[in-house]
């Protein structure tokens, strides 16, 4: 089977794990800081907080802006679940914004209309969570626009985006949000097993981040409401969780995150591949916007189903069939039996369900060698023309 994602672990990622196996802290030692150092150093923000998922990261990255019952939280619905449920740990309302037909991420347009329509309400969101689906950055000048008009706070969920820039910047910089989330899960660019992370530039939320990922306890004297009882004193000032990263994880994320270039380059060199070889065939290729430099965590093609004589289940059953693992990205999160439940139906998002009726993700790591690769573009190809 040629998978549609894997990770690409060196014997040096191995020696650092093993290092911090030797060493006397397995957990809350040097690694960590140093993992997150290397995060600010590429993405060019000021502060870094790793945490044990991107799961995690967008839960306190919610807690560290204020997220609440009775705000509300918006996000794409072509996205995993974890990008919406973080509103729902907070007790606050999720809703969606369909995607741009052409980029697949959440459309600002769109955006704005429902803007429009919510302030009259009086339901205007708290955050907006953009997706940078398969690693190309969501329009983040025009989503900043809007932020700043109606006062809305934004997370940039960039689960699939490291290594990726928006205009001249690295995605993760926070030029235009609050907050970037990483996910470092094995199928992502850059991996720690499990694992995430959240950038921001702003002190505070960097220090209430720091304090959700460790049971809301500190150990520094001017976040306490008096002073210590003694050298041993910390205090509990808020309600956290244990979402710390490891040092093991760490260790690999910083091994793994010198390769960071090399792996985003290997990656687009597959695209550019795949864009020759697949260019005569009735599929919608990724487009690529002009502002956006792609981590390429994913590349999806869209079946042109009207030149096709089979439906994408069953061209997605014979890929399966010949030994390419494809897979969908996403099963739209409003059509989710847990969120039907709580009132979305289909039909609300158009743009999102025609897409997911026609979507495809096909292998794309830096490991999958031209050989593979030539047999998923000849695999395909049989398949749609037969
Ligand atoms: C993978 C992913 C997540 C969750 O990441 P974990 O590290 O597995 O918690 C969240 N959002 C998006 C868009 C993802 O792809």
């Amino acid at each position: 089977m040629i998978p549609y994602g894997k990770q690409d672990i060196s014997q040096d990622d191995i020696d650092a794990v093993v290092d911090v196996l030797q060493s006397d802290f397995l957990t809350q030692g040097p690694k960590v800081p140093e993992f997150e150092s290397a995060i600010c150093q590429h993405t060019g923000s000021q502060y870094a907080t790793a945490t044990n998922s991107a799961t995690s990261a967008l839960h306190i990255a919610c807690l560290a802006l204020g997220l609440g019952k009775g705000d509300w939280l918006w996000t794409s619905p072509i996205t995993f679940v974890a990008s919406a449920n973080c509103g729902l740990y907070c007790d606050a309302e999720v809703d969606f914004v369909d995607i741009d037909p052409k980029t697949y991420n959440l459309c600002p347009e769109a955006l704005e209309r429902k803007l429009k329509k919510a302030k009259t309400e009086n339901k205007l969101p708290k955050i907006v969570i953009p997706v940078h689906l398969c690693g190309q950055s969501c329009d983040m000048q025009a989503i900043r626009k809007l932020s700043d008009e109606y006062g809305f706070k934004i997370i940039e969920d960039a689960s699939h985006a490291i290594g990726g820039k928006y205009q001249d910047t690295a995605v993760g910089s926070c030029q235009y949000s609050d907050i970037t989330v990483f996910s470092f899960h094995p199928v992502k660019i850059v991996t720690t097993a499990e694992g995430g992370a959240a950038t921001t530039n702003c002190s505070k939320i960097h220090e209430k981040l720091e304090l959700f990922r460790s049971h809301g306890v500190t150990r520094k004297p001017e976040l306490m409401t008096h002073a210590p009882d003694g050298p041993w004193y910390y205090q509990q000032v808020e309600l956290g969780y244990n979402y710390r990263m490891t040092e093991l994880q760490a260790a690999l994320g910083i091994s793994q995150i010198t390769r960071l270039e090399e792996f985003v380059n290997q990656r687009h060199k597959l695209a550019m591949r795949y864009n020759d070889k697949l260019a005569n065939l009735p599929v919608t290729l990724p487009f690529q916007h002009p502002d956006s430099y792609s981590g390429l965590h994913l590349f999806v093609i869209r079946l042109q189903l009207e030149d096709i004589s089979k439906d994408r289940k069953t061209v997605f059953t014979e890929l399966r069939e010949s030994g390419i693992a494809v897979n969908v990205h996403y099963i739209p999160v409003h059509l989710q039996p847990y969120y039907q439940q709580k009132g979305f139906n289909a039909g609300d998002y158009p743009h999102a369900e025609q897409y997911y009726a026609e979507a495809i993700s096909l292998p794309m790591f830096p490991l999958l060698s031209d050989s593979d690769q030539d047999i998923v573009c000849s695999t395909l190809s049989n398949i749609l023309t037969s």
